[in-house]
């Protein structure tokens, strides 16, 4: 059996910090993996660089830690990196204090508000948005995405920002597969392409550059005693292909599977390079 903690131990000094996915990798089912809860105390007490990277922008800081230590994960709120927090090095000035319309949830407190944009949820007040933010949960689906629609009929050059670009996750509302912020957004943008009309949503979460990027700033503000990261020295260790191996190799991050989530050995070996993790445990 090849563990993660083995590789750790053993290749740290070499290494300059950790970025790790959650669900499947940390945690699954709201119990932690094993090795997972350890391997995070080890991390504090080396001060090894490391973030809790998750595509979740439905739960604030806050509510995230909650859900992690009642799954027996205990981390500092400062651990967890969202892709909604890549919301605030995005809007910036450029989008300071502009009305975007947010279709669904996206925190709470919200990563909206704590990028400055302002924001509403009444589908009345589309046509008057600058723009719109992909969320998360439970809405109204048919309203939200026919005023979503009908705004970029009208304004294709409006940012359409996805922070979660799943295209499917659990559902939130029953058994099964649910479909996620990105797959909802690439419905949109699907329309209006047979309409002839051009937009290309704003990724800001895995496997996509930006949260990478904010990530690395986060290490520099928390561990500033260390040098700058470099990102093939970078870790990223989770379970999905798609997200985690893809947005590490993409990114030129050291890609680790483990095998404790929704890949097998089997798909990992067999995937296109793209996909293909540069290391395989069979747990943390
Ligand atoms: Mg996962």
């Amino acid at each position: 059996m090849r563990l993660f903690s083995e590789f750790y131990f053993a290749n740290r000094e070499n290494l300059d910090g950790a970025l790790l996915d959650v669900d499947g990798t940390l945690s699954a089912n709201g119990a932690p993996l094993p090795g997972a809860a350890e391997l995070l105390v080890q991390f504090e007490k080396d001060r090894f660089p490391y973030l809790l990277l998750t595509n979740d922008t439905c739960h604030s800081h806050e509510e995230k830690r909650r859900i992690l230590a009642n799954g027996g994960i205990h981390v500092p709120m400062s651990r967890i990196f969202s892709a909604g927090d890549v919301l605030r090095y995005w809007a910036g000035k450029n989008y300071h204090g502009e009305l975007f319309f947010q279709c669904g949830v996206l925190g709470n407190p919200g990563y909206g508000e704590a990028a400055g944009i302002q924001l509403t949820t009444d589908v009345k007040r589309i046509p008057e948005c600058k723009g719109v933010l992909m969320g998360e949960g439970i809405y109204a689906w048919q309203e939200n995405l026919e005023g979503i629609f009908n705004l970029f009929m009208a304004h294709p050059e409006y940012p359409f920002v996805v922070c979660n670009p799943d295209s499917y996750w659990p559902s939130v509302s029953g058994t099964g597969m649910g479909v996620g912020a990105g797959g909802q957004a690439r419905f949109i943008c699907g329309l209006l392409k047979e309409m002839g009309i051009s937009v290309e949503p704003v990724y800001l979460g895995k496997p996509y550059a930006p949260v990478y990027q904010q990530a690395f700033q986060v290490f520099a503000e928390q561990y500033p005693e260390r040098p700058a990261v470099r990102a093939e020295r970078v870790i990223m260790l989770g379970d999905s292909l798609a997200s985690d191996i893809r947005g590490g190799n993409v990114n030129g991050l050291l890609s680790c599977l483990v095998l404790t989530g929704i890949t097998s050995r089997k798909l990992a070996e067999d995937a296109e390079e793209i996909r293909r993790p540069k290391e395989i445990f069979d747990r943390i």
